[in-house]
């Protein structure tokens, strides 16, 4: 598949803005969700063809429960199709909430005086680190505040840490940031520095309503953190991700902005965002919200759905702000990366206070609280394939959704394969009794669908590689 913007009439230029919430909501107005129209939009993106603005919003304007479910039906479809039964991953690790805004949102923001302010220092990054390691986390992402202590440089040393700590068998091979936008220069110095992808969440793509929660800081300029990822490319960085916090306008306005911010990409850089996030608006120390935007589980599960036919080549990133069972009932409709074991209070890897005594020095409360061991537990017993790959990234290979969904065998020549041995090492090295079993069964049944493989002989004997105690294969 190769990207087309004329197919979605896109004559964006590179770092300069692109959101018109006219042409947004008259996209929405003008939407007509005739039955056959929807299921000729579910089947085309089921051909793995890219939806347009106009397609996405006759699925979002589709409120009939038959469609809706058809809708939801389909995006699962596409999901096992293409991607499988694998699951990606990942630790959140906080490094600082020092922050000079004041989103009205979160709890880090400037004005909250009972937030306890800390950042790690170089031993304490190295602890939490090895305490991640100890659980088995190959990915993390690191998450800071906005501020003048955390510059590119800072970004880029902490990274650098977490790479270099090794515990046992233990090591983080991709680290991941969620941090303030960056100048050209600044995207340049924490690329050199080897992150994965850089997240930046617009949060809202309404600049009205973005206004009302970014009163002041840095942060108040919506222009400057939409283009962020147009710097992030031009400074040579095509792993990005974005995401919108649901709960600050209209949803299906922000599934909107979300499509064209991708279309964007893909028409000034030809690759579209490596990951989608959608945090849904959680309690935080000393949030006082409205609930005049509230996502509910339905729509949430709904958007999710949407999303994953609207840009069916995308990783997507489900956080644990939700709770367990909504997780894995969501995670069907196209989740590909999860978060296990998750903490988000400074130090929290390492220091044994629990959430209450912790809510102060956290962003917000996250809601599935299940070690990463019972996540990958429970992962197996679903008959799901967990993965810590990080395969594609070290190899150069970037934009590594985009080929699982394109190129034709990629995922049994290498997704597979990089996942059953990312998962036997956790097996031997982390897991509970009962969890290895369950893994090595998942793995036998994983193994049968690649016998007619050429990689084949070649995962088995890696395979005993990994078993006889060699640690990193992979394709
Ligand atoms: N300070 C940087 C920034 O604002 O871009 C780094 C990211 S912030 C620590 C991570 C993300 O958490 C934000 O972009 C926002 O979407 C999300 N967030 C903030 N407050 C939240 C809340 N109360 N519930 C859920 N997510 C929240
Ligand atoms: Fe600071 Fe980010 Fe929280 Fe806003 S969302 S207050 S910028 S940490």
């Amino acid at each position: 598949m190769k990207f087309n913007p004329e197919q979605y009439n896109i004559k964006d230029e590179p770092m300069q803005p692109f959101i018109d919430p006219e042409e947004i909501w008259s996209f929405l107005r003008n939407a007509v969700p005739d039955k056959e129209r929807v299921r000729a939009i579910i089947a085309k993106s089921l051909a793995k063809n890219r939806l347009s603005l106009e397609e996405v919003s006759v699925l979002l304007s589709a409120e009939d429960q038959e469609l809706i479910e058809e809708i939801k039906q389909g995006a699962k479809t596409l999901k096992e199709k293409v991607y499988g039964n694998r699951i990606v991953l990942f630790a959140p690790l906080y490094v600082g909430n020092k922050c000079s805004n004041n989103c009205t949102y979160c709890g880090f923001r400037a004005s909250n005086k009972d937030a306890v302010r800390k950042t790690l220092n170089d031993e304490e990054l190295i602890h939490e680190i090895e305490a991640l390691e100890d659980s088995g986390q190959k990915r993390l992402i690191l998450v800071y505040g906005e501020h003048a202590q955390y510059n590119p440089e800072y970004i880029a040393h902490t990274v650098r840490l977490a790479y270099s700590v090794r515990k046992g068998n233990g090591e983080i091979r991709r680290v991941n940031i969620n941090a303030a936008p960056l100048d050209v220069e600044g995207f340049r110095t924490v690329h050199e520095a080897g992150i994965g992808t850089y997240q930046v969440f617009q949060e809202t793509y309404h600049p009205e309503a973005y206004k009302t929660y970014h009163l002041r800081g840095k942060k108040a300029d919506f222009n400057y953190r939409l283009t962020s990822l147009d710097r992030a490319q031009e400074a040579g960085l095509d792993d990005v991700g974005i995401g919108v916090l649901f709960g600050l306008y209209d949803w299906k306005y922000e599934v909107m902005g979300l499509v064209r911010h991708t279309n964007h990409l893909e028409a000034c850089y030809n690759v579209g965002p490596h990951t989608i996030s959608f945090p849904r608006i959680k309690d935080a120390s000393m949030l006082d919200f409205g609930h005049k935007y509230f996502v509910s589980d339905e729509d949430f599960a709904r958007l999710i759905a949407i999303l994953r036919l609207a840009v069916p080549y995308t990783g997507m990133i489900l956080t644990a702000r939700e709770p367990a069972q909504l997780r894995d009932e969501i995670m069907q409709y196209g989740v590909s990366q999860i978060d296990g074991g998750t903490k988000i209070e400074i130090g929290s890897y390492t220091n044994t206070l629990n959430h209450e005594q912790n809510l102060n020095k956290g962003q917000f409360r996250i809601n599935d609280e299940r070690s990463l061991n019972e996540i990958v537990d429970e992962l197996l017993e679903k008959g799901m394939l967990p993965s810590f790959c990080t395969s594609c990234y070290r190899m150069g290979r970037t934009g590594e959704h985009f080929m699982e969904f394109s190129v034709p065998g990629f995922i049994k020549k290498f997704c597979t394969p990089n996942a059953i041995l990312t998962l036997a090492e956790y097996l031997m090295d982390y897991a509970a009794d009962e969890t290895r079993q369950r893994g090595w069964e998942v793995i036998g049944d994983n193994l049968k669908t690649l016998e007619h493989e050429k990689i084949y002989s070649a995962l088995l004997d890696r395979l005993e590689k990994v078993k006889q105690g060699e640690r990193d294969l992979y394709f």
